[in-house]
Formats: C-alpha cells, sequence, structure tokens
C-alpha cells in the first residue's frame, strides 16, 4: 500500500456551500473535493471519488463474480443496425446520445447493452450444453436525461454494471434472476446501506419478475409502500391499495348544499369547510376508447391510471376535456359529484365504503354538498382498486400497516423473456435437436449513483460518513504539529498501518489544528488518528471515530487491533 500525503494530494475542498447543488450528496461531493462538474451531468471525478468510485465497483464484481457470472467488456460506441433490430433506436429517440463517424455511418453510446450482449450470444451459443450464462461488464452508460440532476445521481455519463442470464428455460431463468437478486442485496448491505427491494412494473412479462432496490432517502425520485413489520415492499403505483377503514358508525345526517365560491380544489374546499381531505370524495371524470366513466375517490387519495386501465380493461385513458367534464356533469370544472350523474358509469375505489357524510360537489357552479351517503344518494357501478397506496393502508402480506417513504433506484433485476432473442433470433438447439428461444435476464446497478445514495444516508452537518467498506481512506493520520516527535512518529505510525493493509493518508500541510480535523469531517475518512501534546505526555494516540463520534487513548499495540477488529470481513 502506498502512503499517500495530503500536502499534494488532489482534494480541493471548499467552504462555501456550493450554489447549483439541491442536494447533501451533490454539495458534499462538490465541498469535500471528490467531484467536478465538465458539463451538464457530466462531471470529474477526482482521487477521493474515483476512490469511492472503485471501491463500490469492487464489491459489485466480487458479488457478480462469486455467482458466477462472466465479466466482459462490450463498446460503448454502438451501431445503429443492433437497435434497429430490436426497434430501439426509434423507441430510446432523444434518451440516446447519437454520434456519426467519417463515412457517415450513424452510432449510439451505450445507454444500456440488450442489443450487443444478445449479438454475441448468437453468434457463439449453439446447444443446450452452453447454458446458462451470465455476462456482465462495468463500463459507462450515457444517457441524455432531459434534467440532469442532483450531480451524480441523475447524470448523463455514468457507471453501471450491466448483467445478462441466457438460460434454455423458464425455471432456469428464474433460477438466474434468484442468484441476482440475492447477489444485489449482498452488494448493497456491504455497502452499509439501508435499502429495500422493491417489486417493480413488469410492463408485458408479468409475474413477480422485475424488483427495484431502493435505498431509503427523503430526497430520492422513488416512492415507495412498505411494511413497517414485514418485509413488503413495493414501488407506490403498484402496491394493492387495501383501506384501513373503520366502518362509521355516524348517523346519516341530511344532506345540505353549501355555498363555495372559486372554491374547487381539495385543498381550498376542505380549508373552506374546515373539514379534513379525506372527508371529500373526488368525481374525476376520464375517457377511454370504451367512452366516459366518473371515478371516485377519498380527496387525500391519488388515481392510479395502471390499475384503473386493468379494471376497465381499456388500453389508454385520459381525463377528459374541460368541454366533456361539463357536458356530463352539467357545472363548471371543480363541482362534480356523484349525485344525480347521468348517462355515465361510476366506478368508485374500494375504500369509500362504509364511509359517511361526504363532502361532494353539487353538480351546481361555486357550490358544494355535505352529508352524501353512499346507495342513499348516489349509487356506485363497480368497487375496485382504482388508487396508489397511502400512509396507513393495509399491508397485502401481513395485515399490519403500511408507510410511504422515498428512496433512491440504484438497481434493477428484470427477468425478459424472449423479447430479446426473439427480435435478434437469440437461438439454441434443445436435447431433441429442435431450435428454442433463449430466456433472457438483465441485472443493472447504479454503481456511481451507489456513491451518491451513500452519502445521502450518511453525512451531518460537518460532512461525510461513510461506511467502512467504500470510504476512500480508512485512516487520517493528523500532525497536530509540523516538525518533531509529533511529525516524526506520525509518519512512522502512517507507514505501520500502511504496511498492515490499511488505506492511509497524512495530513502533512501547515495547518492549524483545527483546519486539519475539518477537512477530515468533511471528506468523511472513518478513523483519525492525532498525534499532539497528548502524544507527547502518554505516548498513546488519539483515534477519533466519525461515528459513533468517539475519542479513545490507545498504545500502538491497542491501535492496531482495535482497527484489525473494526476491519474484520471487510479488508
Ligand atoms: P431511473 O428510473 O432512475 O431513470 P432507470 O429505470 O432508467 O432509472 P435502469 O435502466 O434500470 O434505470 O438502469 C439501471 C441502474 O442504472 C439504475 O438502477 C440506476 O442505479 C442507474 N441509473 C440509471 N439512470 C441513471 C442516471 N441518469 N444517472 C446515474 N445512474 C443512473
Ligand atoms: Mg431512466
Amino acid at each position: 500500500m502506498t502512503l499517500y500525503r495530503m500536502s499534494n494530494y488532489l482534494i480541493p475542498t471548499l467552504k462555501e456551500e456550493p450554489k447549483e447543488a439541491e442536494v447533501i450528496s451533490h454539495k458534499l461531493m462538490l465541498r469535500a473535493g471528490f467531484i467536478r462538474k465538465l458539463a451538464s451531468g457530466i462531471y470529474n471525478f477526482l482521487p477521493l471519488g474515483f476512490r469511492v468510485l472503485n471501491k463500490v465497483e469492487k464489491v459489485v464484481r466480487e458479488e457478480m463474480d462469486r455467482i458466477g457470472d462472466q465479466e466482459i467488456k462490450m463498446p460503448i460506441i454502438q451501431p445503429k443496425e443492433f437497435w434497429d433490430e430490436t426497434g430501439r433506436w426509434d423507441l430510446y429517440g432523444e434518451e440516446m446520445m447519437k454520434i456519426k463517424d467519417r463515412h457517415n455511418r450513424e452510432f449510439g453510446l451505450a445507454p444500456t447493452a440488450e442489443e450487443v450482449v444478445t449479438h454475441i450470444i448468437r453468434n457463439e451459443i449453439k446447444s443446450y450444453r452452453q447454458l446458462p450464462i451470465t455476462l456482465y461488464q462495468i463500463n459507462w452508460k450515457y444517457r441524455d436525461e432531459i434534467r440532469p440532476r442532483f450531480g451524480i445521481m441523475r447524470c448523463r455519463e455514468f457507471l453501471m454494471k450491466d448483467a445478462y442470464s441466457f438460460d434454455k428455460d423458464e425455471e432456469s431463468a428464474m433460477k438466474s434472476y434468484s442468484l441476482h437478486y440475492e447477489a444485489y442485496c449482498r452488494v448493497i448491505e456491504r455497502c452499509g446501506l439501508r435499502y429495500r427491494a422493491c417489486e417493480a412494473a413488469t410492463g408485458a412479462i408479468g409475474g413477480k419478475s422485475s424488483h427495484e432496490f431502493i435505498v431509503l432517502a427523503d430526497t430520492g425520485e422513488s416512492q415507495i409502500a412498505l411494511c413497517e413489520k414485514c418485509n413488503f415492499a413495493s414501488n407506490v403505483e403498484l402496491a394493492p391499495a387495501i383501506s384501513n377503514y373503520i366502518e362509521d358508525n355516524e348517523p346519516m345526517n341530511q344532506v345540505q348544499e353549501i355555498l363555495t365560491p372559486d372554491r374547487k380544489t381539495v385543498e381550498e374546499v376542505s380549508e373552506f369547510l374546515k373539514v379534513k381531505p379525506e372527508k371529500l370524495l373526488k368525481t374525476l371524470i376520464v375517457e377511454t376508447e370504451k367512452g366516459f366513466f366518473a371515478l371516485l375517490i377519498s380527496g387525500d387519495s391519488e388515481l392510479n391510471e395502471e390499475k384503473i386501465k386493468k379494471v376497465l380493461e381499456t388500453g389508454s385513458i385520459k381525463m377528459a376535456s374541460f368541454k366533456d367534464v361539463e357536458r356530463i356533469t352539467n357545472a363548471p370544472v371543480g363541482f362534480a359529484g356523484p349525485c344525480g350523474l347521468k348517462d355515465i358509469k361510476i366506478i368508485a375505489d374500494n375504500s369509500i365504503r362504509g364511509k359517511r357524510n361526504w363532502v361532494t360537489g353539487a353538480q351546481k357552479a361555486d357550490t358544494h354538498i355535505i352529508n352524501v351517503n353512499l346507495d342513499r344518494d348516489f349509487k356506485v357501478d363497480l368497487f375496485a382498486d382504482i388508487r396508489n397506496a397511502k400512509k396507513g393502508d393495509i399491508c397485502p402480506e401481513c395485515n399490519n400497516n403500511i408507510k410511504i417513504q422515498r428512496g433512491i433506484e440504484v438497481g434493477h433485476v428484470f427477468l425478459l423473456g424472449t423479447k430479446y432473442s426473439r427480435a435478434m433470433n437469440a437461438i439454441y438447439q434443445n436435447e431433441n435437436g429442435e431450435d428454442k428461444l433463449i430466456i433472457m435476464g438483465c441485472y443493472g446497478i447504479g454503481v456511481s449513483r451507489i456513491v451518491a445514495a451513500s452519502i445521502e444516508q450518511n453525512n451531518d452537518e460537518r460532512g461525510i460518513i461513510w461506511p467502512l467498506p467504500i470510504a476512500p481512506f480508512d485512516v487520517i493520520v493528523l500532525p497536530l504539529e509540523k516538525e518533531g516527535l509529533v511529525f516524526d512518529k506520525s509518519i512512522e505510525i502512517s507507514k505501520k498501518l500502511t504496511s498492515a493493509g490499511f488505506e492511509v493518508i497524512l495530513d502533512d500541510r501547515d495547518y492549524r489544528p483545527g483546519y486539519k480535523f475539518a477537512d477530515a469531517e468533511l471528506i468523511g475518512i472513518p478513523f483519525q488518528i492525532a498525534l499532539g501534546k497528548k502524544f507527547k505526555e502518554t505516548g498513546k494516540y488519539e483515534l477519533k471515530i466519525r461515528r459513533p463520534k468517539e475519542s479513545i487513548l490507545l498504545k500502538e499495540e491497542e491501535l492496531l487491533n482495535f482497527l484489525k477488529e473494526k476491519y474484520e470481513g471487510i479488508k
């Protein structure tokens, strides 16, 4: 191991808060000198940032190799013709970065690599004897995101591990899928992150064949429904919404019209009438290829388009135009209600059963009705699950409560089936000499995104707190005097730690102690060893732990043993 010295190591820390950054990971990566922006969504990784990236990469590689995946390297520059075979040149559209060579031939910069890897396999694999096989690479990916943001979290050039499994039948493909699912859990656990594996939308394939790995963080762009007791977790839109209502015992009160001038939205009406949004019954008119429908959900719920499409057995759905809403409800937009609605089917969310005395629109300008009751005042044609899951719903697996949490998607596993092998004719011969399509799975991890996600979860007011396995250095040694015994002993202990296998950086800069400690905390090194007055008095090293914040005095041997114990199973 090399001993690095901070006096000539590139760690350009900033004292000022960078203005362009919205989330904490982006701010801290800039402030701690880990990355620098080159263009929108395109970053340089400086030495510390690159060290962390390499550590995450190493964890990922070890876990892929452990399950027998074979590492390859595919080109970033991919010819258009392969993407045309699957129709994705057009489908990917603007998100793919495109270039032309001097002969005017078109290429895409890899946003992913299903086409190229399927091409490799169709050329090289002939028989069932060669299956199953999984190939993977860790390589730069390019996506011209509409809104690059949050630093390296959603950028246009990022490091991804992408693996592709090839199996002879569904059963074997499911095994490959499970192996990757488990490997992904290990990767994220080893990186020291709190996460949930969530059921995700599978598109055309169906079944439980897609999971997203979501690192829990309030700044995340994904929303998940998760159980507080069991392991259930799902993309919020996919989770069954099972209401936790207790049947109202309220008597059914007298219907009454109330003037609500210009109050149209749930917030406006509930504030004006001093009732909770969950008391409001929203009536939304939608248009499908089967005609118009009125949908009823409570004011604190959100419609779920995919669920409605399934219930109505329709391929497309959109909100009815203002003109249509006015024609159907006989009132300006914002005052629709279920009472007296004619010539339109009413579909209500399951959760509205059993609740009494709703507030609804009155089918009249500037008017609402209170104390509206199901069956007495309006009828429903069909009850179904048509909304997103929300806080307080019932877990479909264990009957406890659901909560909604935000998170960052760091990985995605997907059972593809024959989508690509069919389009690109990737076949093998089975035991009976028959040609069969290969069954595929694909598995992606955002290596660079894990770096940012990790900071979102691990930081305090002083800076980053790296989980041990991915910290850029294990130990930072801080001589608090610039020469003499303290300085010499600092070099000595740094060298000893380095030869014991630890990654050490020595802050040999001529700065005052407070400044050095502030930098050490900002860059998040798990262990600081400070040598100053206390060392001269006791001959002991002061070990400061970044988290939990603690400071202990140790003799040399104790120090080495302490660190060895901390890194057991990591090194
Ligand atoms: P997202 O919903 O965040 O756009 P995605 O579904 O497009 O992600 P995949 O195609 O499944 O992502 O890619 C696999 C992994 O690559 C993601 O789980 C994520 O960790 C990472 N990733 C995707 N897009 C980006 C990006 N723009 N910047 C950084 N990492 C990314
Ligand atoms: Mg995306």
